[in-house]
């Protein structure tokens, strides 16, 4: 794709240009041009050095050492779309966090861990992973609009390669053709929506003709960091696909702009169901009030909460990762004080590669002899009683 390597900095004599006028569309959301709008433009001009965040933004020195640690180690880009929701007189900003390396992002655990999830340990062919008799996960590209700072799959992302070149994804199709038991294919990456939209269809088009697949999904990030992407043309190609889901990455109730609203309704107005996966993040959105108003926001632009996910032990993601207790408590918070389609299923993806487990707060109280005690949301004790 065009544009789309991060070591393709413009010469340097453009370089002042770029960035006075980058922090000018920043600055003022009115003077917008049209590039600003346009997807390959917000692609071109991400923000992927130290010298232009400087110029755009003053820096703490944790995060201006991270951003050093960073270079020519793990992939930072963030779209100009994405940057300018950031409070730049806020270092704890939601979205900054996410964004922006800091130096915390370096000091490992012992038990953080390369690849948290063993997908590689569970894949039978390069790029695809197989962890459930049912469904199986295709990585197709290692690219993303912007490099989440806690992502689990930091050991391949970063447009070190080119998508899973066709040769590779003919392997990937040939397996799943010959395992009948296979009726799910989730397309994930890095992000699918990074991909040319005619490789991605070449992909899908070729996943459709597999007579023991019912449903395709995609996992993407794209409509939140560049919600620009979402064109009709990309839209009317997904649709010919049905049925054809598509998990979004949300963190925080600000990523929920105009721009992403209208992206997300052109997506279900092709017919597409949209879910939301979050990673629950310390110092982002951690607090139940903070967790609500972003449920209460999907709904409100027709996406449907799917996962809440503990942050997994990836490698230097100590400073994002909360215990698991307080994911339960959000999910207390939410269950019986609010519309039951904004509570997600809280999991554990297992260190190793156990899969999702659902951790709930306990409803349960006892269970004997044909009767069962529980609680509700507000703490008031039933008894019920089973058949004989
Ligand atoms: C999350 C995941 C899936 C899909 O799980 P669902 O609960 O069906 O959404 C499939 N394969 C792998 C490897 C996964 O991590
Ligand atoms: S969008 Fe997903 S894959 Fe990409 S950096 Fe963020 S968490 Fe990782």
């Amino acid at each position: 794709m065009e544009g789309l390597s991060i070591s393709s900095e413009p010469p340097s004599s453009n370089l002042a240009v770029r960035r006075s006028s980058l922090s000018e569309y920043i600055d003022f959301p009115d003077a917008r041009p049209d590039c600003w709008y346009d997807w390959k433009w917000q692609l071109r001009n991400r923000i992927t050095s130290l010298d232009v965040i400087r110029e755009l933004i003053p820096l703490t020195r944790r995060e201006e050492e991270g951003i050093k640690r960073a270079t020519g180690r793990l992939a930072m880009a963030i779209t100009p779309y994405f940057f300018s929701l950031i409070d730049r007189q806020d270092p704890k900003c939601p979205i900054r966090k996410q964004a922006i390396p800091r130096l915390e992002e370096f000091s490992v655990a012992p038990c953080e861990m390369v690849d948290p999830c063993g997908e590689d340990s569970h894949s039978p062919v390069p790029g695809l992973v197989h962890r459930y008799p049912d469904r199986a996960l295709l990585i197709v590209t290692d690219s993303c609009a912007m490099y989440c700072r806690y992502c689990t799959r930091k050991r391949m992302v970063g447009e070190e390669h080119p998508p899973m070149p066709v040769d590779r994804f003919d392997d990937a199709l040939k397996y799943i053709r010959s395992k009948k038991s296979i009726r799910d294919v989730l397309i994930s990456g890095g992000d699918p929506l990074m991909m040319k939209s005619e490789i991605l269809e070449n992909y899908i088009s070729r996943l459709r003709a597999i007579p023991h697949l019912d449903i395709i999904r995609i996992g993407t990030r794209v409509p939140v960091t560049l919600p620009m992407r979402v064109t009709e043309e990309l839209v009317s190609m997904l649709k010919k696909y049905h049925p054809l889901y598509i998990s979004i990455h949300f963190s925080h109730p600000r990523e929920i702009t105009p721009e992403v609203a209208k992206a997300c309704t052109l997506l279900s107005d092709a017919g597409i169901p949209l879910g939301s996966q979050t990673v629950l993040l310390k110092g982002v959105n951690d607090r139940p009030a903070t967790m609500k108003k972003l449920m209460h926001e999907l709904l409100k632009i027709r996406v449907r909460p799917y996962y809440l996910y503990q942050c997994d032990m990836a490698m230097g993601t100590g400073h994002f990762r909360t215990p698991v207790t307080v994911g339960m408590n959000i999910i207390e918070e939410l269950r019986g004080h609010t519309t039951g389609y904004a509570i997600p299923t809280f999991v554990v993806d297992a260190p190793g590669g156990g899969g999702k487990i659902p951790v709930a707060p306990t409803y349960l109280l006892s269970q004997a002899k044909g009767k069962v005690v529980l609680r509700n949301y507000e703490n008031k004790i039933f008894t019920y009683t089973e058949p004989e």
